[in-house]
């Protein structure tokens, strides 16, 4: 029945009046009108009856009561408290919908999976704050969550560098950083004008497919990260310049001697490495004890 969708700019402005609620621009309050869109990211993350699903970000709940009505479970994350009373009035008739009123960048998302779900398929879907999208999505991958699959929706760029291959102009650390535990997606394109109120950017609905281990075995996860933070940091800069001038601590020589062994040209820039050459530079930095 769509009269009570909560995507029905109707419906939304029924609640928004009713609760006195104001939109916070800081908090990256854009709700959803379009229900094409709202199935669309249920479709992408591939919900069903088995799923357990961490949604984060509810606003009043338009993505949150698709979700309940095709996953076993949901549980919401949201920061503003104002939210709170209106999605246990819009969700009431939901019973398998629960919410935490917390900032996700706080919360022990282990203890909240552990606590909250018994099952073996959990998934995240979500339509994320934009001022905050980079963090949200690094922290799910670097806890290693009981995660299978994650569906976002993000700015439009963010998601183009997210899903960037070697050599292309939005390829760079988040590429890397997103590739190394996922496969990553684009899986719809969205127009500014299906959110209330229009935000200024176009988004992107991204599809994480966690690998069950890393995509590449490397021997120092730290290091790894801080070799491309550092073939990243100058863009214009060769492989040598950027490795010798930035987080790894090794001189000219050195990074030379390793790019060497590992068969890399060093006049070449790191925009056209693979995340398995950056493996191989990692583990040869570890092996030689440079
Ligand atoms: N899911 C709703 C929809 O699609 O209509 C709302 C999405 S809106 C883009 C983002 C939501 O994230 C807002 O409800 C905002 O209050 C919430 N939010 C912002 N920062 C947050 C944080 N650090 N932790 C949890 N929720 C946050």
């Amino acid at each position: 029945m769509e009269e009570n969708k909560l995507y029905s700019p109707k419906v939304l402005k029924g609640v928004i009046e009713k609760h006195g609620f104001r939109f916070s621009k800081g908090l990256g309050q854009n709700f959803l009108i379009d229900g094409n869109v709202v199935r669309n990211i249920c479709n992408a993350a591939d919900i069903n009856e088995n799923d357990e699903v961490i949604e984060i970000g509810p606003g009043v709940g338009t993505l949150s009561q698709e979700l309940c009505q095709r996953a076993k479970k949901v549980l919401a994350i949201e920061l503003d408290d104002r939210l709170i009373p209106i999605l246990k009035d819009t969700l009431s008739e939901h019973d398998n919908f629960s919410i935490i009123n917390s900032d996700v960048l706080k919360l022990d998302l282990h203890k909240v999976i552990k606590e909250n779900f018994e099952g073996d398929s959990v998934k995240l879907a979500a339509n994320l704050p934009y001022y905050i999208t980079t963090p949200i999505i690094m922290k799910i991958l670097e806890s290693h969550l009981k995660i299978k699959k994650i569906a976002v929706m993000v700015q439009k760029e963010v998601a183009m560098r997210i899903q960037a291959k070697p050599g292309t102009k939005d390829y760079g650390a988040l590429s890397i950083a997103v590739g190394y535990y996922s496969k990553a997606e684009i899986a719809l394109n969205v127009p500014r004008n299906v959110f209330m109120p229009k935000p200024n950017v176009d988004s992107a609905v991204v599809v994480l497919d966690i690998y069950g281990k890393p995509r590449v075995d490397v021997e120092d996860e730290v290091l790894f990260f801080k070799v491309v933070k550092s073939a990243f940091a100058k863009r214009r800069k060769t492989l040598l310049n950027a490795l010798s001038s930035g987080f790894i601590s090794l001189n000219k020589e050195q990074v030379k001697n390793v790019l060497e062994r590992c068969n890399i040209d060093p006049k070449l820039r790191g925009e056209v490495l693979s995340i398995e050459d950056y493996a191989k530079i990692t583990n040869t930095i570890v092996k030689n004890r440079l």
